[in-house]
């Protein structure tokens, strides 16, 4: 019995049916659709997994659970994926940031190939099936009660229920002997008031580096400005590395941002200085430093208490100093987050160490199995949430069949 018509979910009651042929299996979803999170993932193109071919180095895209999922990836990783849905007649296509879609580029794509593969191998599926209670046999395997009041039997149990947003959500699991990491979301973007930033909403900037150094988080890539402060890859990192620790300031934190990052300041000092020498009489708003877009430039160089009618001639010493910390630091203050509408998921869930990460089996209950979402594990945007829930997705379904 797999309770969650997930990723995790039909990844675990596929494998278990095509390993088991004689097994019954049954995905419980409670909703009015199976995998309605991958319909709207990756923006309804579903970002099925990220070109990253190596078992150690996936693990190092996880902020929680990566040590925990090392062996798991070693048994199937992302080119399992790729493998597994070519095999099933869906070629997936690599994007220049290693991201991977189907080629269709719509997630329905995969939504047809999991419940079709799904029918084919005999496994049933019920909707509006949702869970409320789970109870343990004193002689082994599990009755599950219904919203509907109706009674279910099972002698392999696997909660694939997803993020526990709310701690309800990891009920089931708590009810069976576990426990919860404390939820909080991961992969979320940065509120931002500063004026002088907003005016810029729309423009991007790669590489930027990002710090937030009361929590000593650190990334490096796009930077995108928002109408309401900062998104793209570098705020998604380190939202999901600071998770926790960004929770524990009620999102209110100093932000640093480096925007010529490859540079050094003595670098920047002397191009600045060059300036002065070869083009005295341009206005100093009107000649960025590249590749800095024109508009971010005379932003910094207003913030940096330099006036809009000054030329490289008149810039002071003191001046010019300012504007070398303000493009290699620049404070911002964040107020507060907004979910990611791309990918956003759940730090927190069931305990890595209650469970077995051969089998994905629990630890305290015999029979009952983990997948997906509702483990404490989470990975950045690019594919590795998805490759988390169909690794242990897979795990879980091969060892329910070998019991
Ligand atoms: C907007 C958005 C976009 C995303 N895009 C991406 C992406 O492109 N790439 C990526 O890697 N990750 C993406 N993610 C994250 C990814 O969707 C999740 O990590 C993944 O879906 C987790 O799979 P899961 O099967 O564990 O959980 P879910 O997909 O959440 O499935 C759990 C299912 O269990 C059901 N359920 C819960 N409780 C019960 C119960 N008691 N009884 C019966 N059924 C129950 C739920 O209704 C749900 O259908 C995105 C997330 C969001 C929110």
């Amino acid at each position: 019995m797999v309770v969650g018509g997930g990723a995790a979910g039909f990844f675990a009651a596929i494998t278990c049916a095509g390993a088991a042929p004689a097994a019954e299996v049954t995905v419980l979803e409670r909703g009015p659709q199976f995998l309605s999170k991958v319909r709207i993932s990756g923006g309804g193109r579903c970002n099925v997994t990220h070109a990253c071919f190596d078992a150690r180095e996936l693990t190092a895209r996880f902020p929680r659970g990566g040590r925990a999922l090392l062996a798991p990836f070693k048994n199937f990783q992302a080119s399992d994926t790729v493998a597994w849905f070519k095999a099933r007649g869906v070629k997936l296509k690599t994007e220049d940031d290693g991201r991977m879609f189907p080629v269709s580029d719509s997630a329905q794509t995969i939504i047809d190939c999991l419940m079709h593969t799904a029918k084919a191998a005999g496994v049933k599926l019920r909707l509006s099936a949702g869970v409320e209670r789970v109870a343990e046999h004193a002689k082994g395997g599990f009755e599950l009660s219904l919203s509907n009041g109706e009674t279910l039997t099972c002698d392999r149990l696997l909660l694939a229920t997803g993020g526990c947003r709310a701690a309800a959500a990891g009920q089931l699991a708590v009810s069976l002997g576990h426990t919860l990491e404390a939820p909080v979301p991961s992969l979320f973007t940065f509120h931002i008031a500063t004026p002088w930033l907003r005016s810029l909403a729309g423009i991007s900037v790669e590489p930027v580096e990002a710090s937030v150094p009361t929590a000593k988080l650190r990334e490096r890539g796009a930077l995108l400005v928002t109408h309401w402060g900062l998104s793209g890859p570098a705020i998604l990192r380190l939202s999901a590395w600071g998770a926790r620790a960004l929770h524990g300031f009620n999102y209110q934190f100093p932000l640093q941002v480096n925007w010529l990052p490859h540079l050094r300041a003595e670098v920047i000092g002397a191009e600045l200085k060059s300036r002065r020498e070869t083009q005295p009489a341009r206005l100093v708003v009107n000649t960025p430093v590249a590749p800095l877009p024109s508009r971010l430039w005379e932003q910094l160089v207003l913030a940096a208490g330099i006036a809009h009618d000054t030329r490289w001639a008149t810039l002071s010493r003191s001046a010019q100093h300012q504007l070398v910390q303000q493009l290699i630091r620049t404070e911002l203050p964040v107020t507060g987050k907004s979910l990611n509408k791309e990918e956003f998921v759940t730090c927190g869930g069931v305990r890595l160490g209650e469970v077995n990460f051969k089998t994905m089996e629990s630890r305290i209950c015999p029979g009952l199995h983990f997948a997906g979402e509702l483990l404490d594990i989470d990975g950045i945007t690019g594919g590795f949430n998805f490759q988390a829930a169909w690794t242990t997705g897979w795990l879980a379904g091969k060892a329910m069949a070998a019991k």
